[in-house]
């Protein structure tokens, strides 16, 4: 799935990146695929990986311009969640960089 869609994926399904997979509700599952999928068309369709929706004009200009503001966590460690304020916290997981809110995935 790729380091930044499973990092972008979590959080805007507020899911926890530590709950095993097997405790995770089935309906979150087909959610995350869904939203996956949904994902992936953008990418297709604008050759970024851009994971934010409903911006308006000018920030989806921005965010097609620069990664740093196309995405909710991935490599923001330290900055302030663009939901709640809290900062993104960045620690390894499975090898890789993960990126997520304490207090939205909760
Ligand atoms: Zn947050």
């Amino acid at each position: 799935i790729g380091n930044v869609y499973r990092a972008e994926l979590l959080f805007r399904a507020r899911q926890n990146p530590h709950t095993p997979g097997k405790q995770v509700p089935e309906d979150t599952v087909r959610a995350l695929w869904r939203d996956w999928v949904h994902l992936l068309r953008i990418g297709v369709e604008t050759g970024q990986m851009m994971t934010m929706d409903d911006l308006d004009e000018e920030s989806y200009r921005r965010a097609m311009a620069k990664r740093e503001d196309r995405h909710w966590v991935y490599k923001r460690e330290g900055l302030p969640c663009r939901v709640c304020g809290t900062h993104i916290v960045m620690e390894e997981l499975g090898g890789r960089k993960l990126y997520w809110c304490p207090k939205d995935q909760k």
